[in-house]
């Protein structure tokens, strides 16, 4: 039997980079189902840094992270985390008052410009003629995920803990003060601390160890890409969203990439996309922009699994000792993951809260204990 300091169950960014900061002080095992690392939803997200969605939390936890991403730690990575991307939120005038209203939250994070019908064509001339408002960040990111999650292993591994792939955990028990975890393939781990990262199935992994579920709730969200029209300066486009949850859009490898912002419950699982979401994704495209679909080059999807209040599940299970959540990253698992493993590192550590806001309440698993699941 393997041991460790600290069991993580979940390659993705979220299990990754909470292992790549306790290794500095534990020794770490990550056990990852997949092959590979970020084979699910942290390698098929959008990838960027913005402040337009999630409550303050969640934009307070996002402008916490954005340090980390532009200048990585000494040694993390040999390429950059991400590259400048505006971020354009943009209304009809039937939308105007929702736009006001996100203003007013954004501009307690990031420095906003309100734009005209003008300034929204200057920065995006595929949009509609009806694009009347709009606030720009011009300092939003698009994050290189490979980079990230490559750059958090290689952390983790230089800091003296290991990834083991392939490693999907059947079963879970607790025997006298350590956490005892057998894989599909018959190998056993045990550690004092369980760290659950398994995104959309961290309910499913609390079952497996006897931990009452937080109540998780995995959603479908589809993307595809396709031709910009032929002369569109690409790499001065910005990741462009409608203020309602309707649409975004932005430049991807040399096309365009859409997603109709859709959130299909679902189990978790190798996320398809659905034809009817494809197939909507194109009809908002033409609908608010003046771009043809012709044909759609490539398609994916992927589950961005909540909580109830859409915050998330950071903290030890009250129902189980050593049993650590660090799930319910929504739609904002990349950009927020420095900050989330800082709090995760320090919560199991011991240590002072790491960041200028939130409370270790407002994380707390033990919020939804006593609810339904
Ligand atoms: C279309 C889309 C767009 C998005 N856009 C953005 C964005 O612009 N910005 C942003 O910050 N976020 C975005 N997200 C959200 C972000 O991708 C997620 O919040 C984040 O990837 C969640 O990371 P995770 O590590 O919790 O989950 P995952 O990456 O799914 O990792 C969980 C891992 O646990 C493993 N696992 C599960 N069960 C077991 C088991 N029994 N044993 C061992 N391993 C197990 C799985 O194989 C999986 O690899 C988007 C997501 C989608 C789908």
């Amino acid at each position: 039997m393997a041991g460790s300091d600290i069991l993580v169950i979940g390659g993705g960014i979220a299990g990754l980079s909470a292992a790549a900061e306790l290794s500095k002080s534990a020794r770490v095992t990550v056990l990852e189902a997949e092959e590979q690392i970020g084979f699910h939803s942290s390698g098929r997200s959008a990838t960027m840094v913005h402040y337009a969605l999630g409550d303050r939390l969640v934009r307070a936890l996002t402008l916490s992270s954005r340090p980390f991403f532009e200048d990585p730690p000494e040694g993390f990575t040999d390429v950059p985390l991400g590259h400048q991307m505006p971020v354009l939120v943009y209304a009809r005038d039937d939308e105007a008052q929702a736009l006001n209203a996100l203003d007013a939250e954004i501009s307690l994070f990031a420095e906003l410009e309100r734009l005209d019908a003008q300034g929204v064509h200057e920065l995006c001339p595929l949009l509609r003629d009806d694009a009347h408002h709009g606030i720009a960040d011009r300092n939003g990111i698009r994050l290189d995920p490979h980079a990230l999650l490559q750059g958090n292993l290689r952390q983790l591994r230089r800091q003296g803990s290991e990834l083991r792939t392939a490693a999907r955990v059947r079963s879970i028990e607790r025997r006298a003060s350590a956490w005892e975890v057998t894989t599909e393939a018959g190998e056993t781990y045990a550690a004092p601390i369980l760290v659950n990262a398994a995104g959309s199935w961290a309910d499913q992994v609390a079952r497996l160890a006897g931990v009452a579920p937080v109540g998780l709730e995995p959603k479908r969200r589809t993307i595809i890409t396709f031709d910009a029209p032929a002369g569109t300066a690409l790499d001065r486009l910005p990741f462009a969203k409608t203020v309602g949850d309707e649409l975004y859009f932005a430049p991807e490898s040399g096309r365009l990439f859409a997603s109709p912002m859709d959130e299909e419950p679902s189990e978790p699982c190798d996320a398809q996309p659905d034809e009817l979401e494809v197939a909507l994704a194109a009809h908002r495209v033409e609908e608010r922009t003046i771009v043809k679909v012709d044909r759609i080059h490539s398609r994916w999807a992927g589950l961005r699994t909540f909580t109830r209040d859409r915050r998330p599940a950071v903290g030890f299970a009250d129902d189980a000792e050593g049993f650590f959540w660090l799930a319910g990253q929504g739609g904002f698992g990349l950009q927020t993951s420095p900050a989330m493993a800082r709090i995760a590192a320090s919560l199991i550590l011991g240590k002072p809260w790491p960041v200028a806001d939130g409370t270790p309440g407002e994380l707390s698993p033990g919020r939804f204990l006593g609810q339904p699941a």
